[in-house]
């Protein structure tokens, strides 16, 4: 163990490894067969280098990413792992080159192409030496589930099988549903494997769906404010993807292009050239993407809805790897659903797959319609639990200005009411816009009473606003040869004033991604070598790594292999370059180095509450009503720790309020008067006198306790406490509970709880969930619940797999 934390750092310059890293490493170099789903960004290619640097013999990593094994390779020679590729790219000199070096023992890993591996010459030569690990890259590929099949993948199987002295054979991808994790199993011929599938959670990425306002505007105002950093703008067509290529680089934006209609050339210069730092917006199809190592994306813009959760939450991945943060922005019309329909009706021809297609697409538009936090959605969808909002969503964070729209929307539900045959949005504009047109005028419709009611509207807002009732529900939109619109049950309680019609006015996002001056300079420095280099500037360091030296000014070694992403190999090759920009920044600046920061680092870390019981108790109380009103359990609607939070800081102002942990401004908009009121009422009757202060991103420990509920539930439990008064005291629900103690499980494999689980279920309840337990795995309990009678709830499900498959009494 203390050896791999050894090349991590050396190697790497990481001072921790991400979750699960350490655990799939040891798992591999134990030789047991790995099938590991992490979501992009996670940290799997060091899963598997690791092992491949101790394990003796090579390894080989197959991947379907042909241009992008050579950045691979560069990056592991830039810290110092001997590598090669064999790939469609080389000619049969190079090839021959690696080979030769392959026998001569010169490189600890080969990439390859999967369709390279029935070569001969590559199989008598693998054949002369020891081959310690076979790594499958992407492997969801090797699935017809899933999105991205390739043929070349089924030869993978068959190629294992042929070793006589079989290496440990490992698997990774991104995304994995139950379906395509059983392909991948049975199609690469893993043993017995270990399925290591970790959080989907990706919580530096802020996730936007604008449903308002016109896209190209909003797509001009946001690269006006975030021009300096790197994104990726999604369409859903070629079409789109050149228009809008244009219309970015009119602007002035350094900007490239990728889709499937360019040549194979056109497509690598592009692709390099936003690798490489040159481009900084790339307009693309779903083509682009896959593999792409890029750490520093700062935004995906979909100017499309996608096909898919599956998709979106891929494309969306492709932000932040680097663990900063980043912004995801889904720019949605309904007409995006029209043409995914027509794209997936062109697209597929086996009625088969078309309707798996129309039912993902579905699930997509539920998402973009729904109400609540868009983060927990999804990760549901993956069959996570989240257990609270996210508060980094714009359903958590909308706080834009309300308007009060329903007499404009009035007018154009009753001209559609008018109207009486179903027509398309265009004859609806001209109508309420009174247009003279030869087509309004044969239909009559200058006789209608809303005939020009609207006139003052411009067409293109008029436009706008009719996709955003539609998007919002407030009518339908008949898909067909050309799309309708028809009224549904909501338009109907609009025109009779049941209901009102809010929208809120969304501005483009006042955050900017601009970094501090030495961050500039350093980032000149990385962008001169990488060119020099030939490799993308990641190769040399990454983002963080340049944000940790602009803030904490290493000027010597041992300060520079303190930065995170600095090992020994990157110091020997960088270092000096690198401290020599710094020690001219702050002797120009006359920055004080040294005792400054280890002040800064001895501040406090916490940020102490005590409760107010008195408080809290009336703040229980108003939340009983809340709760009773909505007809919700209390803890769902605010936790108790936010309350008790609140009862020892006294928020006596909204503002105050949003700086209290667990309250999102729209539960600060919805409950956020009541409980102000409470406070205010409380402190002027008890005469406190409020000293209110931020807590400015401190840790928050409340009456002296710092550990999460999962670690409180788990310590309870072993003091012998019953789950149920657990469940009372932390205000966590059962099921929640049990999974914290299946997570507990798998992390520990400590199995020495006393747990009664038989009290959670129904006898009859357990042969049905076995059975899906069976049919569906055992890691995805939302999937499980799906098939399953919908009386049949989540704490009962948990608790037959607690029992059945980990072994609990
Ligand atoms: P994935 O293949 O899972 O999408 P990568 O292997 O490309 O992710 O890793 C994403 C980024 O995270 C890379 O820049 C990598 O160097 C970095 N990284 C990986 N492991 C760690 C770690 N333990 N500490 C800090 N950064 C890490």
């Amino acid at each position: 163990m203390k050896e791999i934390r050894k090349i991590l750092e050396k190697y790497y310059g990481y001072k921790d490894f991400r979750p699960g890293q350490e655990k799939i490493i040891s798992n591999i170099l134990n030789k047991k067969d790995l099938l590991a789903v992490m979501p992009t960004g996670a940290g799997k290619s060091i899963c598997f280098q690791i092992p491949a640097l101790l394990l003796d013999g090579v390894t080989l990593v197959v991947s379907p990413l042909v241009s992008l094994m050579k950045d691979q390779v560069d990056a592991l020679s830039s810290v110092g792992i001997k590598a090669a590729f064999l790939n469609s790219t080389l000619d049969t000199n190079e090839f021959n080159e690696v080979l030769y070096g392959l026998k001569n023992n010169e490189y600890k890993m080969i990439y390859i192409a999967p369709e390279r591996l029935d070569s001969r010459v590559f199989l008598d030569t693998i054949n002369s030496i020891s081959i310690s690990q076979i790594a499958i890259d992407e492997a969801h590929c090797v699935s017809q589930w899933g999105h991205d099949f390739r043929v070349s993948y089924r030869k993978i199987g068959d190629f294992i099988e042929s070793f006589t002295a079989r290496p440990v054979i490992t698997a990774f991808t991104a995304t994995a549903s139950q379906e395509v994790q059983k392909d991948i199993v049975k199609l690469l011929r893993l043993r017995d494997p270990e399925v290591f599938v970790s959080g989907f959670d990706r919580e530096n990425l802020e996730i936007n769906v604008i449903k308002e306002g016109r896209k190209d505007r909003f797509l001009k105002e946001y690269l006006k404010k975030n021009s300096q950093a790197s994104g990726i703008i999604y369409c859903a067509t070629r079409k789109e993807v050149n228009s809008i290529y244009e219309d970015v680089k009119a602007l002035g934006y350094s900007a490239c292009k990728y889709h499937a209609g360019l040549s194979d050339k056109e497509r690598k210069e592009y692709q390099d050239l936003f690798i490489k730092d040159k481009k900084n917006i790339m307009v693309a199809t779903n083509a682009f993407g896959m593999g792409i190592d890029k750490p520093n994306v700062r935004f995906v813009i979909h100017n499309n809805m996608p096909q898919s959760i599956e998709g979106y939450y891929q494309e969306i991945g492709r932000a932040g790897r680097d663990g900063e943060k980043s912004e995801c922005i889904l720019l949605f019309t309904p007409g995006d659903i029209h043409m995914q329909k027509y794209l997936i009706d062109v697209g597929l021809k086996s009625e088969d797959r078309k309707a798996i297609a129309y039912k993902k697409l579905q699930e997509m538009v539920a998402l973009v319609h729904s109400s609540g936090c868009y983060r927990k959605f999804i990760l549901n969808y993956f069959g996570e639990e989240l257990k609270e909002d996210c508060n980094n969503c714009s359903n958590c964070l909308s706080d834009g200005e309300e308007q009060d729209r329903t007499i404009d929307a009035q007018k154009v539900l009753s001209c559609i009411g008018r109207m009486k045959r179903g027509y398309g949005a265009t004859i609806l504009v001209d109508v309420l816009r009174g247009s003279k047109n030869q087509k309004i005028i044969s239909l009559d419709f200058n006789n209608i009473s809303t005939y020009g009611i609207m006139k003052d509207y411009k067409k293109d807002d008029l436009v706008g606003f009719i996709n955003t009732l539609i998007s919002h529900g407030f009518m339908e939109q008949v898909e067909g040869t050309y799309p309708i619109l028809r009224l549904n049950p909501l338009s109907v309680k609009v025109l009779k004033g049941e209901e009102k019609v809010i929208f809120k006015n969304i501005k483009v996002k006042d955050t900017s991604f601009d970094y501090s001056d030495l961050f500039n300079k350093l980032k000149a420095l990385r962008f001169n070598i990488a060119t020099e280099q030939k490799v993308p500037p990641y190769v040399v360091f990454g983002d963080r790594t340049l944000k940790e030296m602009s803030n904490d000014y290493p000027l010597t070694k041992e300060q520079m292999l303190e930065i995170s992403g600095v090992g020994e190999m990157k110091y020997e090759k960088y270092g000096e370059a690198f401290i020599k920009v710094i020690a001219e920044y702050v002797s120009t600046n006359n920055i004080v180095k040294g005792p400054k920061i280890e002040v800064e680092k001895k501040l406090p870390s916490n940020f102490n509450v005590s409760t107010d019981e008195n408080l809290y108790l009336k703040l229980r109380e108003l939340r009983e009503k809340f709760a009773a009103k909505e007809s919700k359990i209390p803890y769902s609607i605010i936790s108790q720790n936010t309350l008790k939070e609140i009862s020892g800081r006294y928020p006596i102002n909204l503002a105050d309020l949003k700086d209290i942990t667990g309250l999102g401004p729209k539960k600060v908009e919805t409950y956020g008067k009541k409980i102000i009121n409470l406070v205010k009422a409380y402190v002027e009757e008890k005469n406190i006198e409020v000293n209110w202060s931020e807590r400015n991103k401190l840790k928050l420990v409340i009456d002296g306790e710092d550990r999460k509920n999962e670690e409180i539930a788990i310590s309870m439990l072993e003091e012998g406490h019953h789950i149920k008064k657990i469940s009372l005291d932390i205000e966590v629900s059962v099921s929640s509970i049990l999974g914290y103690v299946t997570d507990y499980i798998k992390e520990t494999g400590d199995v020495s709880f006393n747990l009664n689980l038989k009290e959670f279920y129904e006898e009859e309840e357990e042969e049905v969930i076995l059975k899906a337990c069976n049919k569906i795995g055992i890691d995805k309990v939302s999937d499980i619940k799906k098939t399953l009678n919908p009386s049949i709830n989540y704490q009962a499900i948990r608790a037959v797999i607690l029992k059945n498959f980990y072994n609990i009494a």
